[in-house]
């Protein structure tokens, strides 16, 4: 079977690619490597460097696949904020297209990169995917839109979907050639940021009033081998005209300061930090209910936050 990977050369995309090729899948991949990088694509790969806008990029893109895996988009809630347009455009108006080129096309499989964003503040915790979706930025937003669109053209044009809404997806894998890891600039994520943290620079704990009992936000972390694993799961579980959603984390949450706990252990030494006040848009705890995909997809994560934690500080050390 041929996978499209649209953001192939992005963190969870490079990724993707390498576990798929492992496991006998052929690959293409499309990416603009706006935020992406050209050296993560293995030599032999079918590689388009072009954009989800144009219907000549995609339409190219998806010459002899069987399916499709959606990782191409923008990704950081503060940009969104700043530059909902934008969001708008390449997000949605990219994904349109893509759906329109795969009709084209007669590619009838998807599977797509959505996220916890699309509930926006939970009314419970862990959160299941019936929860109602009330995204509080932009960058949620338009993943619920994605995500209604792949309904409506499931329902319309038959295709087999499904949409992975991600928690927050840490960790990093050793491939051939070398590590697929977060390479983000500027990075706004936890556990990068905190393995990088010095005490001329120490990561900002954002916000240590919170209602937790520790005072700082609780996140879900799942390990991007895992994610991917439940991609590969979801893809082959596709069936004509139904868009599943299957919410992907670990079922646990870890405070801010747990996170800086467990790195500090794997890094041998007390990593500094600064107490500064909370960021905007943030909710106090964020847990998936993830028995959905345990069951219907038999999918079990097995890496813990010591393990994220590791396998990153091995990429950038
Ligand atoms: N966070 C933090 N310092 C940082 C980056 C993040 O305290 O340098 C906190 C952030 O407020 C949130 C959690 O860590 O509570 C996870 O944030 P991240 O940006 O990694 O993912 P998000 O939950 O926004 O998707």
């Amino acid at each position: 079977m041929r996978v499209l990977v649209t953001g192939g050369t992005g963190y969870i995309g490079s990724t993707a690619v390498d576990i798929l090729i492992t496991k006998g899948y052929e690959i293409s991949i499309l990416d603009d490597c706006t935020t992406g990088h050209a050296d993560t694509a293995p030599a032999g790969v079918s590689f388009i460097q072009g954009s989800l806008l144009s219907a000549g990029d995609v339409a190219q893109a998806l010459v002899g696949v069987d399916a499709v895996m959606h990782f191409a988009g923008k990704s950081l809630v503060g940009e969104s904020v700043e530059k909902p347009d934008l969001y708008h455009q390449v997000n949605v108006d990219g994904s349109r297209n893509l759906l329109d080129q795969m009709h084209a096309s007669g590619v009838t499989k998807l599977v797509f990169s959505s996220s916890a964003a699309t509930y926006g503040e939970p009314e419970q915790v862990p959160i299941l995917e019936t929860a109602p979706t009330k995204p509080t930025n932009p960058y949620g937003a338009t993943k619920l839109a994605i995500d209604q669109m792949i309904t409506a053209e499931a329902e319309s044009r038959g295709i087999a979907a499904a949409s992975l809404r991600y928690f927050n997806v840490a960790g990093a894998l050793k491939s051939s050639r070398g590590w697929l890891a977060e390479r983000h600039n500027p990075e706004t994520h936890l556990i990068p940021n905190v393995l990088r943290s010095t005490s001329d620079n120490p990561v900002k704990v954002f916000g240590t009033d919170w209602p937790t009992p520790d005072g700082t936000c609780i996140r879900d972390y799942v390990h991007v081998v895992d994610l991917i694993d439940a991609h590969i799961k979801a893809l082959e579980s596709l069936a004509p005209k139904i868009h599943e959603i299957y919410n992907l984390g670990s079922g646990d949450g870890y405070s801010v300061r747990e996170v800086i706990a467990a790195a500090s252990k794997s890094a041998g030494y007390q990593i500094p930090t600064l107490d500064s006040p909370r960021r905007a848009g943030d909710p106090a705890v964020l847990i998936a209910d993830i028995n959905k995909a345990k069951n219907k997809l038999g999918w079990v994560p097995t890496h813990g936050i010591e393990k994220m934690v590791a396998d990153t500080l091995a990429s950038i050390s």
